[in-house]
This record gives C-alpha cells, sequence and structure tokens, in this order.
C-alpha cells in the first residue's frame, strides 16, 4: 500500500487521520504516538469519558457495530487499527472495505477465540518449533464425556472474551470439570492441561503491508491473581536459547496469517526436565501488549509507534532498548489503603526516585483490579533499576515484591 504520511491532507482540510477502535489505554497511547508523528486521530468508543476519547481530536461515541459510527469513521481516516481483540470481525471487515484496516479482521478473528487460536498455534508449530498446552475443545455435552484424562488436572477457558484470567475455572478431576462448564453456562470452551510454569515471557513483533517484520526480545512476565503484575526487561531475564526460541516462533506466528500490525504472543516456560525449560506457546493479542509498556521509555522505538508504522505503511526500524527496564502495573487497588478507604498513592516519593517514569491512563474512577496506570523504572545497570523497582512497589505496596 501507499504510505500515509502524515503531511497529506483530508477532504476535511486536515492532516491525515488514524483511527482506532477501542479508547482503552492501549488506544491512548496509540493516539500519543500517532499524535507525536502529526497524525490527527478518531476514536470510536461509546464511552464518553474513554481514556483514548478523552486525548483524540475526534470521538465517535457509538457502538463499535454501529454501522453510522462505522461510516464516520472511514470518512475521518487515512487507516484503521484496533486496541482490543474483542471488537465486532465484522466491524473491521466493514471498515476494510474502503479503507486499509490493521490488523485485519480474519487476523482478529482468530485471537478472539481461543479454539481458533490454539488450531492456528498447532497449524504452525511445524514452521514455528513450538506446540501449545495440550488441549480439548468442549463444545458440547458428548465432548465433554470424552475429554481425556491426563488433562486434568487443567483450566477450563471460556473461548471467548476471557482476559486478566476472567472465564477460567482451575478443575482438578471430572466432576469439578462438569460443574465448572455448567458455571460457564455451557459456553464453547477451551479445557487446558494445567502445567508446571517456571517462567512466562511474551514476545512482541510488528510486522509490515510488505511482510517486513521487526520486534522487541522477549519480557518475562510475572502475574499475580491472573493479571499482569510485573515485566522484567533486560539481556538476562530468561535464557538466551529460549528468547531466540521465542521470538522466531513470533515471527513465524505472524507470518503464518500474513499479520499486519503489532503483535504480542505469550509463552509458558515450563520445567520439563531439560535445563532451560521447555517452551509452550499460551495466546496472542492482535494489538500492543502490557507488557510491553516498558518500550515507551527504555527503546528508541516503543510498541506505540510500531503500531503506527506498520498500519501507515512507514519504515519498521528494528527498536534499539538503550536501559534495562522493569514495569510494574498499577492497578485500581494502590488507590485504597488496607481498611479499603480511599487514598492517593504517594506519588511525591515514587517520583523522586531515579529513573521512574509514571503513566496514568486518564480513568477517573479507581477499582481493584482495573488497570490505571503503570510505572517503569529504567537506570544505568540492572542492580539500580532492580533496587528502585522495589523501592517504588514497597512505597505503592504492590503485590509480587518477592520476584521482583
Ligand atoms: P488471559 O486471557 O486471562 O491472559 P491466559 O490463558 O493467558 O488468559 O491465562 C492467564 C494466566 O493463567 C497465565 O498467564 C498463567 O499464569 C495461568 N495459566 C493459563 N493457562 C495455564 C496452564 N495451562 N497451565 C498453567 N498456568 C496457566
Ligand atoms: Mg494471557
Amino acid at each position: 500500500m501507499q504510505p500515509v504520511f502524515p503531511g497529506t491532507v483530508s477532504a476535511a482540510g486536515e492532516p491525515a487521520t488514524l483511527g482506532v477502535m477501542g479508547g482503552g489505554q492501549l488506544g491512548r497511547m496509540f493516539v500519543h504516538a500517532a499524535q507525536r508523528l502529526g497524525y490527527f486521530t478518531a476514536v470510536l468508543d461509546p464511552d464518553p469519558h474513554s481514556p483514548a476519547g478523552l486525548v483524540s481530536h475526534h470521538h465517535i461515541q457509538t457502538g463499535y457495530s454501529d454501522a453510522e459510527g462505522l461510516a464516520q469513521l472511514s470518512a475521518l481516516c487515512a487507516a484503521v487499527t484496533t486496541e482490543f481483540e474483542n471488537v465486532p470481525a465484522g466491524a473491521l471487515q466493514t471498515l476494510a472495505a474502503t479503507r486499509p484496516v490493521a490488523p485485519g479482521a480474519a487476523c482478529v478473528a482468530i485471537a478472539q477465540n481461543r479454539i481458533e487460536e490454539k488450531s492456528h498455534f498447532v497449524a504452525c508449530a511445524d514452521v514455528s518449533g513450538v506446540t501449545c498446552a495440550p488441549y480439548a475443545v468442549i463444545e458440547s455435552q458428548a465432548q465433554l464425556d470424552v475429554v481425556p484424562a491426563d488433562l486434568l488436572p487443567g483450566i477450563l477457558k471460556t473461548a471467548r472474551m476471557g482476559y486478566d484470567g476472567k472465564g477460567q475455572v482451575r478443575v482438578k478431576n471430572a466432576a469439578e470439570l462438569a460443574a465448572a462448564w455448567a458455571g460457564l453456562k455451557g459456553v464453547p470452551c477451551v479445557l487446558e492441561k494445567l502445567l508446571p510454569l517456571k517462567a512466562e515471557c511474551s514476545v512482541i513483533v510488528a510486522r509490515g503491508w510488505n511482510g517486513d517484520i521487526t520486534g522487541f526480545a522477549p519480557q518475562r512476565n510475572v502475574h499475580v491473581d491472573g493479571i499482569l503484575a510485573v515485566t522484567h526487561a533486560y539481556a538476562s531475564n530468561m535464557p538466551a536459547a529460549l528468547a531466540l526460541r521465542a521470538q522466531a516462533a513470533t515471527k513465524s506466528i505472524a507470518n503464518h496469517i500474513g499479520y499486519v500490525g503489532v503483535l504480542c504472543v505469550e509463552f509458558f516456560v515450563i520445567d520439563d526436565g531439560s535445563e532451560h525449560g521447555g517452551l509452550i506457546v499460551n495466546e496472542m493479542a492482535p494489538r500492543p501488549h502490557n507488557s510491553g509498556h516498558y518500550t515507551m521509555d527504555a527503546c528508541d522505538v516503543s510498541q506505540f509507534d510500531l503500531q503506527v508504522h506498520a498500519m501507515t505503511g512507514l519504515p519498521l526500524p528494528q527498536p534499539r532498548q538503550h536501559s534495562p527496564a522493569i514495569m510494574l502495573n498499577l492497578l485500581g487497588d494502590v488507590w485504597f489503603d488496607a481498611a479499603g478507604t480511599d487514598r492517593t498513592p504517594d506519588w511525591q516519593a515514587v517520583l523522586a526516585l531515579p529513573g521512574t517514569h509514571l503513566h496514568l491512563y486518564g480513568k477517573l474512577h479507581a477499582r481493584p483490579g482495573r488497570k490505571m496506570g503503570h510505572l517503569n523504572i529504567t537506570g544505568p545497570d540492572l542492580a539500580s533499576v532492580k533496587a528502585t523497582a522495589h523501592q517504588a512497589a514497597v512505597i505503592l505496596g504492590l503485590p509480587g515484591l518477592d520476584r521482583l
């Protein structure tokens, strides 16, 4: 496709406008990256207070499938991207009839459904060299009845709409599995074998319309209660051989479906008796990812910069990480004390620490578990980054300290 430059003036007499489906924090950081390059932006999200809508030139406040809203978005925008995977694939298809849309509807549809996603990973396994956890699809009582016993204990996951550990139930035996599936109202699910995790990591790549692909080194992620708590991003964060395999696998997973845009693939490192452990592919997100937020302060090109470059057909430079980094996720819990009373986190103390970069998403209300912001910590060496992260985590009362 012809590159879309910010200097290109649209019919409305504005610099080229880039659109994003969804107005959450990922959309907000995309908008900031696009605006830095001089683009105008348009966000489609029904919420009048959406974090991205509040900072965008245009905010179309309709549902994601609203024909009028989609028509407005395509009339305004030179290209459109998405910031969450549950945007209806049909809406992306509608937009794609008149505008470049990256990632495309077919790729997003795979990422929105764990059954399709796992089939994709299985189809790629020969090339990617990585398999997913043993699993069974459960869409009917007949499939439930023949679930192999060696998948238990396991995790039952809804095929759609799961995120941050939601829509998942851990089950030890067939009786618990049957009860859990009934509890999930019998919606399509996958049962995955519970694996002995040594660690978790993710890889973020960006692929262009011409097939060029670039990306970041893997980051190691620590989850608490199913939600990302800490990302470790530095050279020694995992064994080099595993890191190379994860990067190569992510590229083949993107190439296999002609993906265009930023893609994040999550992996498990499992204890398989080998020296470094085995690599298992978990899931993919068709967009920038929470685990890539450190790139905003520790790299010369961030994951959001790459999202802008990929969708507009600009070159995809190889990012360079110039500082070791740790990212601490800031959930709404930080805005409450132990007694459940509202408090303002002690930003004064946190920001007095060297190399702290605070990102807040402009959300008006804090709720436990709600992603409110993140704190990136960079420094001249890993020891100082770790020490600062530890101090910040203590000040903020963050979980997962033992694993910092
Ligand atoms: P989500 O869409 O909520 O991120 P995931 O499939 O990534 O769903 O699961 C959330 C977390 O649950 C993972 O990051 C991991 O810590 C744990 N988990 C998921 N699947 C397995 C598994 N098969 N074995 C062990 N732990 C798992
Ligand atoms: Mg996940």
